[in-house]
């Protein structure tokens, strides 16, 4: 699944090709993609056209495209597309004439004739067009600022953490608390931070969560520079490459081989229905 790297990866490529765009028109292909839309693909595909692309923003793994109504001379957005990737879906800018997909699920024309498509072939991802409320999707309220936002405070955070008498990495997965984490970067920044992911957070000292937020922003940050982690080949960028960061993970993925630090082998523990991967000496529960 995409995480804040994979998602800012690609809401830099809409940036680059969408935005001072107007939209020309939509086309939904599959109602999974409309799912949260009160009136469904039709509202999206009625709503959408004529208004332009005033920018691409995200927090955590969700992005959306600011819209504004250019023929009245709107100048400030109201209205937003909101676009969750899940596990598998794709924001592709085409040529007009590109063979199709058969996972395309909905696509935009552009004023200069580029279409973009979202592929999706696992149906977890969505659209949904609607208002924004102080600059963020209606949808999107409840999410907490990421470890790249330049407004994420760390001190608070960390306090929202230590309040918790919970394991440190299912805390790391709630969105509500910190947005952008899924399971590989979870396992990434707690081996960086040398803590074990069912450490519980209220056994941490502030000093310690900050320490583990600030690795949470180096790890994610190389990660973007590297243009996130592709594994299974679903998560591309707009052009359609895959990242490379996978060949920097050091936990996530790597049980049975040596860990970076001390050579320890790295094990794999179930949870939450998926696993935690992390080096049994440097990262000991405490
Ligand atoms: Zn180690």
């Amino acid at each position: 699944m995409p995480e804040l790297p994979e998602v800012e990866v690609v809401r830099r490529g809409l940036e680059d090709h969408m935005v001072g765009h107007t939209i020309v028109s939509a086309t939904v292909l599959h109602p999974r993609a409309a799912r949260n839309q009160l009136g469904g693909g039709p509202e999206i595909e009625a709503n959408i056209a004529g208004l332009r692309v005033s920018a691409a923003k995200r927090r955590g793994k969700f992005l959306w495209l600011e819209l504004i109504d250019a023929p009245s001379g709107e100048t400030r957005p109201d209205l937003g597309l909101l676009v969750h990737l899940g596990m598998s879906g794709q924001m592709l800018i085409k040529e007009p004439d590109a063979p199709i997909s058969p996972h395309l699920r909905a696509k935009v024309e552009l004023d200069n004739g580029d279409e973009v498509w979202f592929v999706d072939q696992r149906t977890f991802g969505y659209w949904w067009l609607g208002d924004l409320v102080d600059g963020v999707p209606e949808r999107v309220s409840h999410i907490a600022t990421d470890v790249l936002d330049e407004s994420a405070d760390f001190s608070a955070i960390a306090r929202n953490l230590k309040s918790r008498k919970s394991e440190i990495k299912r805390l790391l997965l709630n969105q509500e608390i910190v947005s952008g984490i899924g399971n590989i970067y979870a396992d990434e920044m707690l081996w960086q931070a040398k803590i074990h992911p069912l450490q519980r957070a209220d056994r941490l000292s502030l000093a310690r969560l900050e320490e583990l937020l600030q690795a949470g922003k180096d790890v994610m940050s190389k990660a973007l520079a590297q243009g996130g982690t592709s594994f299974d080949a679903l998560y591309v960028n707009v052009d359609g490459d895959s990242g490379y960061f996978a060949l920097s993970l050091n936990a996530y993925a790597q049980t049975g081989e040596p860990c970076g630090r001390c050579g320890t082998l790295i094990i794999r523990e179930s949870f939450m229905n998926r696993g935690s991967h992390y080096c049994p000496n440097c990262q000991k529960r405490r």
